[in-house]
């Protein structure tokens, strides 16, 4: 494999310079998440109301690939209603997951993330943050891992 074909613009932007780095001081939700076989360490923190997920930070360690997608993550959901990030969730799973699947318009810059779904090892990668995300929407206490 090539890794110059997945570190696109996008993934190199956004590992070298992550948005909503961090851990918000109180916050409404949180979650843990591993991903053992790269190494991949990640938290969230929420803060939701009136079902909206109005600020969200993520800090952890891990490979560009987990690092850049949890940053266009949180530049994805971020103001968006609980209803919206789900959506946004189902259409990053597919495009993460069906190799027939053709990114829609409101995947964003999402879509640049798409072909790690040509390398199964950086699918957890990448879906990392959205299965911590979710599991600190879900009220989680153990960490998620994508084991
Ligand atoms: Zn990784």
């Amino acid at each position: 494999m090539d890794l110059a074909d997945l570190y696109r613009d996008v993934i190199v932007d956004h590992n070298r310079n992550p948005r909503n780095r961090g851990r918000l001081p109180q916050p409404s939700h949180s979650a843990e998440g591993n991903n053992p076989l790269c190494g991949d360490q990640l938290r969230v923190t929420l803060e939701v109301s009136d079902g909206v997920l109005r600020d969200i930070r993520c800090e952890g360690r891990g490979c560009a690939i987990s690092t850049a997608s949890a940053s266009l993550m949180s530049e994805a959901v971020k103001g968006h209603s609980l209803a919206e990030v789900a959506g946004l969730f189902g259409q990053v799973h597919q495009m993460l997951t069906s190799h027939d699947a053709v990114p829609g318009p409101d995947l964003g810059k999402l879509a640049a993330l798409s072909g790690v779904r040509e390398f199964p090892a950086r699918v957890k990668c990448a879906s990392l943050c959205w299965h911590t995300l979710n599991a600190a929407l879900a009220g989680d206490a153990a960490p998620v891992s994508t084991e």
